[in-house]
């Protein structure tokens, strides 16, 4: 394989038949009008419809440019957007939702953003999306995006969860989308050590065919636990001992001296002859027994930690950028 591909588009679906062709039909056109060299990559996240037949009757028709990963069963977004970075080739690698409601028209610029400008991720910034999107929608995005801004530190992005994304080849095959840590991606690509990040408004249009595959609260929930995993494997991964045994060993001093307080009161009451309560009727008493019993669970849990990342396999994996 020495010619070498500018463009790879990765494009995940689940139950997605009708978009399927439309979408590479219109895909097909841009490329041609920029004479981009490119391939097409589907992942079929486990549909029941006739998605995959579709994709192979493509395969058959562009046997070059069409491919198709098929998966057993529904695993999720990421998940078939980790298998669809593996396979890429081409400089450039652009994620697409195959609803068609991400535009191909998008792809020369986030092409020309990654190339010429030197981003290492370019986001897509969906516009006009309020035909379709309900309101349980809309606001959860908005604070979603607001606290993943916060976490993550990537001040530029409004919109994390964008479909659309264009990234140099390096990164994808840097970073693990894992979970439901597609919503992720630019955090994802920072703690690797990709940090040029750029955004750009996108056209954004209704679903034409088949339902939303996202819906409900509980992505949301979903969404939070995730951005509070990946903050403190960032933060803490490689040295859980750091937090833990820091706020184990506070506890545990606190505690101490409250026993010592207690314990000093007790003796000093005792030897001076005045009757002393209780130890079990001082307030003392019970901080110090939950600090000290809670600062060694915390300190036992940092030595567990660095036990688990010390026979990681991912122990000794940095992200190095060259080497000559
Ligand atoms: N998708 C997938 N696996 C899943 C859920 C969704 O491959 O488990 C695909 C889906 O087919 C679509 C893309 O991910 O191509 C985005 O999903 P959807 O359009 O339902 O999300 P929304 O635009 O409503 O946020
Ligand atoms: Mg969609």
């Amino acid at each position: 394989m020495n010619d070498s591909k500018d463009i790879s588009v990765v494009i995940p679906l689940w139950n997605e038949e009708e978009s399927l062709r439309p979408l590479l039909e219109w895909i097909q056109r841009v490329m041609d009008e920029n004479k981009f060299k490119y391939e097409v990559i589907f992942v079929n996240d486990g549909s029941t419809d006739s998605s995959w037949q579709v994709i192979e009757k493509l395969h058959e028709e562009y046997p070059e440019t069409v491919h198709g990963i098929c998966f057993r069963r529904n695993y999720g977004k990421s998940p078939a957007l980790y298998c669809g970075f593996e396979a890429a080739q081409g400089n450039v690698v652009i994620t697409m939702d195959a609803d068609l409601q991400d535009s191909p028209d998008e792809i020369p610029e986030l092409y020309r953003m990654i190339v010429e400008d030197g981003y290492d991720l370019v986001s897509g910034y969906k516009q006009n999306r309020k035909q379709g999107d309900p309101l349980s929608k809309t606001i959860p995005t908005k604070l979603f995006n607001a606290t993943a801004r916060r976490v993550s530190g990537i001040k530029n992005l409004h919109d994390f969860n964008c479909g659309l994304k264009a990234y140099r080849l390096e990164v994808v095959k840097n970073i693990e989308v894992y979970g439901e840590m597609h919503r992720y991606i630019p955090y994802l690509a920072k703690n690797a050590g990709f940090s040029k990040i750029g955004e750009k408004p996108v056209h954004h249009q209704a679903r034409q065919f088949g339902k939303s595959k996202f819906m409900g609260w509980n992505r949301f929930v979903n969404g939070y636990l995730d951005l509070i995993s990946l903050w403190f494997i960032d933060s803490f991964g490689l040295k859980p001992m750091h937090i833990f045994g820091f706020i184990g060993t506070l506890m545990f001093m606190v505690g101490f001296l409250a026993v010592i307080a207690v314990g000093g009161r007790k003796l000093w009451c005792l030897s001076a002859g005045i009757p002393c309560p209780l130890v079990t009727d001082m307030p003392y008493f019970y901080i110090a027994l939950t600090m000290m019993i809670l600062g060694t669970q915390l300190f036992v849990a940092g030595f567990l930690g660095e036990l688990v990342s010390r026979n990681s396999q991912e122990r000794n994996k940095y992200h190095i950028r060259t080497k000559c």
